[in-house]
């Protein structure tokens, strides 16, 4: 197999992309330096929608913590918040995080010049949909900077998502509303409140058609794309702005398909990744794949910002459903058949598996999915060791080394 360095195709929508970013961040740095506009910082699939409602500027430390990752700064900086007490086997976007605070670092400093600091929260809002780290890592910085931290404690593990956890999470969500009137200055306009639900469903829908492109052989985007054109569907969705940009991205990637181009030239080999992205290693990742002419066409993790659910006209129930559907929040039993879907829509050769040392609730290699999976497609699979903000738990190597076999395990193994 000949290995050439290939690197990723450029998005031109990835100019507006940024300036979008760039607005959204400079927003938020306004905000927290006004007397009159309030900041929440949110999970990520927290109920962003309600804070948009009633004004909040919304930040997400969860994106931030992905930046720390990514411009691999993360590392230097899970140490600090290792040394009060927060172990190194425990969330590396909350030690990244924490880290930075204690270090008074950010990488928006340097990626938008006159912001120097996250934007300080006047509320914490949390949702322990995903895991319990967020409930730990919000709590922290409550004490810290002695504002609430409240939220929503989520049903886990969830085969079908009945209306029994549905009036649960509503009935938790609308206990919110009061606390934050108080907090915003201002009461909960319903309407408003059903536009921006609306608008997280039609961002939603957007973002799906922009991943299903990859349907398409060879696929217009991978999956390292996708994690980076995800941004304004985590950050902003609720907002006409994020609604018109995948209106865009969307047309370039129909253009792509009309033109035969591929995200990775002569694709032989199609992808499914199940995990966290490597955030320090997405270029390397990219360009491994691409040497080999195998593309990354769908992920689990791109995938997650997809809320079908969302209904504007029945906006604190459907905003429970959808906080409830994600992928994480589910069975293995559910995710096995979500998985074989993924597998059989966008027509997977091989999957690998992330697993994230120290996010447990993204691997899902460590209960016997992949070999249950394997038996009953017949796609082979392949675990990979790593994590997705520490690179102390990655050997580049032996990732190498693995992905390489992996492929030409399933390039023998066609007709
Ligand atoms: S789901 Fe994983 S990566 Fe995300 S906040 Fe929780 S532990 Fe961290």
């Amino acid at each position: 197999m000949s290995e050439e360095k290939k690197t990723r195709k450029k998005i031109h929508a990835t100019d507006t992309m940024n300036s979008l970013m760039a607005s959204y961040f400079y927003d938020l740095n306004d905000a927290s330096k006004s007397d009159s506009r309030k900041v929440a910082w949110c999970t990520s699939v927290g109920p962003a929608e309600l804070l948009r409602a009633l004004g909040f500027a919304v930040h997400f430390p969860e994106n931030h913590a992905a930046m720390l990752g990514a411009t691999r700064t993360s590392t230097d900086l899970i140490p600090e918040a290792n040394a009060i007490g927060y172990s190194p086997d425990i969330c590396s976007y909350l030690t990244a995080d924490i880290g930075a605070w204690l270090k008074g670092f950010t990488p928006l400093a340097k990626a938008y010049p006159g912001i120097d600091s996250v934007p300080r929260p006047d509320v914490l809002v949390y949702n322990t949909n995903q895991c319990r780290d967020v409930q730990d890592w919000f709590s922290w910085y409550s004490k810290e900077l002695g504002v609430p931290a409240i939220g929503i404690t989520s049903p886990k593990n969830v085969n079908e998502v009945t209306e029994a956890h549905i009036t649960d999470v509503a009935n938790q969500i609308e206990a919110l509303i009061p606390v934050l009137e108080n907090i915003a200055g201002q009461k909960l306009d319903l309407e408003r409140l059903k536009e921006v639900v609306s608008l997280s469903r039609e961002c939603t829908e957007l973002w799906k058609k922009v991943l299903e492109t990859a349907t398409a052989s060879p696929a217009p985007l991978s999956f390292f794309d996708g994690t980076i054109h995800m941004g304004p569907a985590v950050v902003l969705r609720g907002t006409r702005e994020a609604v018109e940009y995948y209106k865009l991205l969307l047309a370039e990637l129909e253009q792509r398909i009309a033109e035969g181009v591929g995200a990775v030239d002569g694709e032989s080999v199609r992808i499914y990744w199940e995990g966290m992205p490597v955030w320090g290693r997405l270029r390397q990742h990219s360009e491994l794949f691409s040497a080999f002419h195998a593309t990354v066409i769908a992920s689990t993790y791109c995938s997650s910002w997809i809320f079908p659910a969302f209904d504007g006209g029945d906006p604190i129930r459907s905003m429970a459903k959808a906080y409830l559907e994600l992928f994480i929040v589910r069975s293995d039993e559910y995710k096995e058949g979500y998985i074989k879907d993924m597998l059989k829509k966008f027509n997977v050769d091989g999957i690998i598996y992330h697993d994230a040392k120290t996010c447990p609730y993204n691997s899902n290699n460590r209960y016997g999915l992949p070999q249950r999976i394997e038996a009953e497609t017949g796609i082979p699979s392949l675990v990979i060791s790593g994590d997705l903000n520490d690179l102390r738990c990655i050997s580049d190597e032996q990732t190498k080394t693995n992905i390489e076999a992996f492929i030409e395990q399933i390039e023998e193994g066609k007709p």
